[in-house]
């Protein structure tokens, strides 16, 4: 009850802002999501979507603003990248939506955006403000007061920073000026035509290829019609503010000991955009008094495991259930931060250790390819029962 007087403001409308601002407002808590670009983003290009990440949007009524758009693959299909050879098939489709009560989705990015801008705007109690970059925040008697680049002053009872991987309030919330590092990795994305996918390659499926020091991935997006392409490799040269165009060639050269259906997919893309990957050690804390940090601006993680965006989701499910819970908002962020740390960082962890296995070389990538091969692709699976199976747990 205590919740329904409460109000937040959001920094950030990614997609952790806006889920939790939807979430919040289901809650009874009014929201202002402060957006500091003049349009909502929408670079980026393909998303999967775990059971996981799809249950919170089926909870939250975004789904229903994404189903023709998603896609709900059949398989994950691994393959050696040099030869193409399929080294394991993974079940998704019926099988993991019968296992975790929910599909695995794959989706273009803009697609999910819009789905919960779409589902925000009808949710009583949620503002969406463009143009509105929030530059400071403190806590005074029962809430918290931020000020935004244009001089604006907004009270809440609560601020839920959710101002990404370069956030720009994590300073002020951790108490520490943690440095983002370089990972020596470059991931490059684009969107094709469904129709340049080789025939011989399967349509419904993510497809990944493993290869020394780089990996590809691509899935269906836009309902089927289109394909979203990822490619990570090794590199000397890190960015800065992390998206920005890349050049066709460079993309082409990396994937040039690739097979060839694979590197006549990427040739088919026209545009690519390049995002340098940065890691960040764990920040002592999340909270500080009625002040909280969300998604990326906590918990930066790599994409080996494609869950840094439902990792927001479940932040912003289970931050909404801890205000509905407690009367108390400093207690209601602290009990958030104790239900997310060890989940986040096992995420953080597991991402990690799957670029590992992803860019091995020599004998440890011969070893992995028949661990693959030999082993139940069911029993793979299994084996994320972990990660796709979350549930909110009880506050
Ligand atoms: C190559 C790649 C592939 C990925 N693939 C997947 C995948 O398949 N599945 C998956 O789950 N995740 C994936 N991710 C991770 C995912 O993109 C991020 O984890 C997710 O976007 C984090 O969401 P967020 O809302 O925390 O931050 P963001 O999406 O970065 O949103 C932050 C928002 O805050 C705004 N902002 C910044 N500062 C301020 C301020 N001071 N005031 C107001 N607004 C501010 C920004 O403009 C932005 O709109 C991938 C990432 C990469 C790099």
């Amino acid at each position: 009850m205590a919740a329904r007087r409460l109000s937040a403001i959001v920094a950030g409308g990614g997609i952790g802002g806006i889920a939790t601002a939807i979430a919040l407002a289901r809650r009874g808590v009014s929201v202002r999501v402060c957006e500091r670009r003049a349009e909502f983003p929408e670079e980026g290009a393909g998303i999967q979507i775990g059971p996981n990440g799809v249950r919170i949007l089926q909870e939250l009524g975004v789904a229903e603003f994404l189903a023709d758009k998603a896609a709900n693959p059949d398989a994950l299909v691994v393959h050696d990248g040099a030869s193409g050879h399929e080294l394991t098939r993974l079940p998704l489709g019926n099988w993991i939506a019968g296992r975790h009560g929910a599909p695995y989705w794959t989706a273009h990015r803009q697609d999910l955006h819009q789905a919960l801008r779409a589902c925000a705007e009808r949710v009583p109690g949620v503002t969406l403000s463009r143009g509105s970059e929030i530059v400071s925040l403190s806590n005074v008697a029962d809430g918290v007061t931020s000020i935004d680049a244009n001089g604006e002053t907004l009270d809440a009872s609560l601020l839920v920073a959710a101002d990404g991987l370069w956030s720009t309030l994590r300073a002020q919330i951790s108490g520490e000026a943690e440095p983002l590092r370089p990972t020596g990795k470059i991931a490059f994305r684009s969107v094709t035509e469904a129709r340049s996918l080789p025939s011989a390659l399967e349509r419904n499926a993510v497809h990944i290829w493993l290869s020394p020091r780089a990996h590809a991935v691509h899935y269906p997006v836009n309902g089927g019609r289109d394909i979203a392409l990822v490619i990570i490799s090794d590199s000397s040269h890190s960015d800065e503010g992390w998206d920005a165009p890349a050049v066709a060639e460079t993309v082409k050269d990396i994937v040039k000991s690739f097979t060839t259906p694979l590197r006549t997919l990427v040739e088919s893309a026209a545009q690519w955009r390049q995002w340098s990957l940065y890691s960040m050690a764990p920040l002592g804390r999340w909270t500080s008094g009625h002040a909280v940090l969300l998604g990326d601006a906590a918990h930066p993680m790599l994409p080996f495991l494609a869950q840094g965006a439902v990792m927001a989701l479940e932040d912003a499910t289970t931050l909404a259930a801890c205000i509905g819970k407690n009367g108390d908002v400093a207690d209601a962020l602290r009990c958030f931060e104790r239900h997310r740390r060890a989940r986040v960082s096992k995420v953080v962890e597991r991402s990690l250790r799957n670029g590992r296995i992803y860019h091995m070389q020599g004998p440890a990538a011969f070893a992995r390819n028949v661990a693959m091969r030999l082993q139940s692709p069911e029993r793979i699976m299994t084996g994320f029962d972990w990660l796709y199976g979350w549930r909110l747990p009880a506050c």
